[in-house]
């Protein structure tokens, strides 16, 4: 892997880790998920608390690992080469919902909840797609309304992976419906057993076993304990979970893809057309190079993004736009070396005899989940102009518009 030289000693010993992990896993239990058999893979996420990798970057006093981000997306990588519903599952609970409780959880939440993520002992949901629409996320139904000291949920989420199998749920909901959208939602805590009811699992294109399901609130009895942050505050706890949600698939769909090019590579070494390896064919090797060179340009990016928010010292909309392009620059070039996989292989590669097909199938999700790839753009360009501005008013840049011979041509300047 392009990187090992960048790693330290301890992080080449956490990628040898996820690797054995992820090898250890049974080739039948992989199947056995793609054919919707396995439900969610409960089993996979116990031994991964068993070894201690869920939960990488929660304080070690709470059952984690005190790792950073770019530790935890060399095991992100790693973890999904098992298929991409292996890294959502983990990711859900180990990064996201790990993420808000360790950030925004009080004492009590994070003994009850977070130690028990790092244990493997208890998984997580995300909830917050709902049928009417997952992009515009402050405009979320779901309601949770006042009674004494307990709030009562009415309302359902969408495609929600672990909607069968979690212990428990992050919920978003409406607490106050006459506020502005991003002062009007609370993020919640909700266990199964108060009365959260898994509806519908979906039939998936890929990214199978993962429980992805319609959760149903129907005046779910929630105690106030179980808000996480304020009342009111949820933006507080949504935003900074970009991160590990778009970060993290990121660093999952390079582990996804990985697999297609090892495969397709090896493919043209020992098949032949016309009498020779069809590598020594320009049209086969070079497709070979093209992947070589994007999953590459997808570390590049992602470790560079890694540590710009790792070290603290870049500014949030910065770490914002760089997760954002990342996400949506890794999940396309990764759709693409899926693809060109496939096409190395020729009509093989199309059926399930190897496994390109599913990989091509999971793969899919990466470009829709965690906000859209159209979202990914929406705030890469709205963080991009306000860069631009501030970097306008520093006189020490050089300002390029004038260095050609018409420059000062006011007559041709004309913008309105
Ligand atoms: C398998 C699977 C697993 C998932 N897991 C989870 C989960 O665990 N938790 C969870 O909460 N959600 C989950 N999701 C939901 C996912 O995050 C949403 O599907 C996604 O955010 C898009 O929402 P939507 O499907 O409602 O599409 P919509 O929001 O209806 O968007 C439809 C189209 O319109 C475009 N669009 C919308 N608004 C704009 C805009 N302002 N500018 C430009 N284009 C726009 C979108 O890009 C998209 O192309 C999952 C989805 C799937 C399929």
């Amino acid at each position: 892997m392009v990187f090992d030289f960048l790693m330290t000693d301890d992080q080449l010993k956490l990628r040898d880790e996820a690797r054995d992990m992820a090898k250890s896993v049974p080739r039948d239990y992989i199947l056995d998920m793609d054919a919707d058999k396995i439900k969610y893979p409960k089993e996979f996420m116990q031994e991964c608390g068993r070894r201690n990798l869920l939960g990488l970057r929660v304080p070690k006093e709470y059952g984690g690992r005190g790792l950073k981000w770019e530790d935890d997306i060399i095991a992100a990588e790693e973890i999904c080469v098992n298929g991409y519903m292996f890294g959502c599952a983990w990711g859900v609970t180990g990064d996201v919902v790990a993420e808000a409780l360790m950030s925004f959880g009080n004492e009590e939440q994070k003994k009850k909840y977070l130690t028990p993520i790092c244990r493997g002992e208890k998984y997580a949901a995300e909830c917050l797609t709902e049928p009417r629409g997952g992009s515009d996320f402050f405009g979320a139904t779901t309601t949770a309304r006042r009674d004494g000291d307990d709030f009562i949920l009415n309302g359902q989420k969408r495609f929600i992976v672990g909607g069968e199998g979690a212990d428990f749920f992050l919920v978003y909901a409406k607490t106050d419906p006459e506020a502005r959208s991003d002062q009007s939602l609370t993020c919640f805590i909700v266990d199964r057993d108060m009365g959260v009811r898994t509806e519908y699992l979906y039939g998936l294109m890929g990214c199978r076993g993962g429980g992805t399901a319609r959760v149903v609130f129907r005046d779910v009895r929630v105690p106030k304990e179980n808000v996480v942050g304020e009342i009111n505050g949820a933006a507080k706890v949504f935003y900074p979970m970009m991160i590990p949600e778009r970060l993290g698939t990121a660093a999952m769909t390079i582990g996804a893809a990985r697999p297609a090019l090892e495969i397709a590579t090896d493919y043209s070494t020992k098949r032949k057309a016309f009498g020779t390896a069809i590598k020594d064919f320009e049209a086969v090797s070079f497709k070979v190079a093209d992947a070589v060179m994007k999953l590459d340009a997808c570390r590049s990016l992602m470790y560079t993004t890694a540590r710009a928010i790792d070290s603290g010292t870049v500014s949030s909309g910065r770490c914002r736009r760089m997760v954002s392009e990342g996400k949506k620059f890794v999940t396309e070039q990764c759709w693409d070396i899926a693809n060109l996989a496939m096409q190395v292989m020729g009509g093989i590669g199309y059926t399930d005899v190897y496994p390109i097909e599913k990989i091509l199938r999971d793969l899919r999700l990466s470009m829709i989940w965690v906000g859209t790839n159209e979202i990914m753009s929406l705030i890469t360009q709205h963080e991009w102009y306000r860069e631009r501005a501030a970097e306008k008013k520093d006189a020490r840049r050089r300002d390029s518009e004038n260095d050609c011979r018409a420059a000062f041509e006011a007559d041709e300047k004309i913008y309105e």
